[in-house]
């Protein structure tokens, strides 16, 4: 919130980013416009484990966002509960020692790293060219640079590490429904 308001009082920007975590697929972009601000965030403000209200941990990080329409800039912001210690990231929660579960419902945006973000679209037009075209991690970075006339914007490590986390996430879920 800092990143976009540089002087909001920590109270209020706790307050907006409690309320922020309620909504799903949040934009600061007044449109459809790809060049808004996505905010990358839990999807919950409350919850998991022992519905204590969760609070900001860290400080919200820029992110960069490579999706279906283009490039944009992201801001990723990360919860905890001071109560059962469990932080909430914006595709799981957890902690070291309980591990890491996968939120019920799969989210927008897969993470590449942590401060790169490929929506999932997009990465499904990657694995399709892949499986059906041999489009490499580095073919696809090249191209997506090109049609969006950009450079050095969506890298091939960071299509390989969507892909990867991607078909984790994709495999864990497999299982849990078996
Ligand atoms: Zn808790």
């Amino acid at each position: 919130m800092k990143l976009i308001h540089p002087g909001i009082r920590e109270e209020d920007e706790n307050v907006l980013i409690s309320c922020i975590s309620r909504l799903s697929n949040f934009s600061l972009a007044a449109s459809e416009d790809h060049h808004g601000v996505k905010v990358f965030c839990p999807p919950i403000s409350r919850y998991v484990t022992c519905n204590a209200v969760l609070v900001p941990h860290n400080r919200p990080v820029k992110v960069d966002f490579f999706g279906i329409r283009g490039p944009s800039e992201g801001i990723k912001v990360s919860l905890k509960c001071n109560h059962c210690g469990f932080f909430y990231g914006y595709s799981k929660y957890g902690n070291p020692q309980a591990g890491w579960s996968l939120y019920e419902t799969p989210r927008v945006a897969i993470e590449a790293s942590d401060v790169c973000f490929v929506e999932l679209s997009l990465l499904r037009w990657q694995i399709s060219l892949s499986c059906h075209c041999w489009v490499s991690f580095s073919g696809f970075s090249v191209t997506f640079n090109e049609v969006h006339d950009i450079v050095g914007g969506l890298s091939e490590k960071s299509v390989a590490n969507a892909f990867w986390n991607g078909e984790l996430e994709a495999e864990l879920r497999l299982r849990e429904e078996s």
